[in-house]
């Protein structure tokens, strides 16, 4: 029988963020953002720093990611993350002030690793900034 939900696993070297039966996850793929739903078949896909949506009966869940990996199977999706976290857990002064120093690097163009360090560090600033606030709407 079709299974109608999905187990999720978020897992970093930290801690396991998720693990919860969902009923369709959303991540952002290196190549654009792509959702999945039970009975999906299987593939593997590197991730952006980005948002991992994911919903359980009427309810969206939202978590900042900074990257990493994902495989999908029919009945399970596993996101190995550097980092994860819960938009509520997220301290959104901390991200801005996160941002406004990886926008102050940029702006300085120093060394090619220092630009390509900065440019990660906006982007994970920017997606936690994004899920933290549309986790407040
Ligand atoms: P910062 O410069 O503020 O430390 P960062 O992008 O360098 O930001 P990371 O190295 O990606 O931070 O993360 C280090 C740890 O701190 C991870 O466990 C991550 O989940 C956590 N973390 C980073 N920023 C935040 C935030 N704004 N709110 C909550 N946890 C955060």
């Amino acid at each position: 029988m079709a299974e109608k939900t999905l187990q999720l696993e978020v897992v970093t070297p930290e801690q396991t963020v998720v693990s919860e039966a969902v009923d369709i996850v959303m991540a952002p793929g290196y190549f654009g953002e792509f959702g999945a739903l039970p009975n999906h078949i299987p593939f593997l896909a590197q991730l952006q720093p980005g948002e991992v949506k994911y919903r359980i009966g009427g309810q969206l869940e939202y978590l900042a990611v900074s990257g990493g990996y994902a495989e999908v199977l029919p009945t399970k999706v596993t996101i190995l993350a550097t980092t994860a976290e819960h938009a509520k857990d997220i301290d959104l002064e901390r991200a801005r002030a996160a941002r406004e120093r990886a926008e102050q690097r940029l702006k300085e163009r120093q060394e090619e690793m220092d630009f390509l360090r900065a440019e990660a560090a906006l982007q994970r600033a920017i997606a936690r900034i994004r899920a933290a606030e549309r986790a407040k709407l």
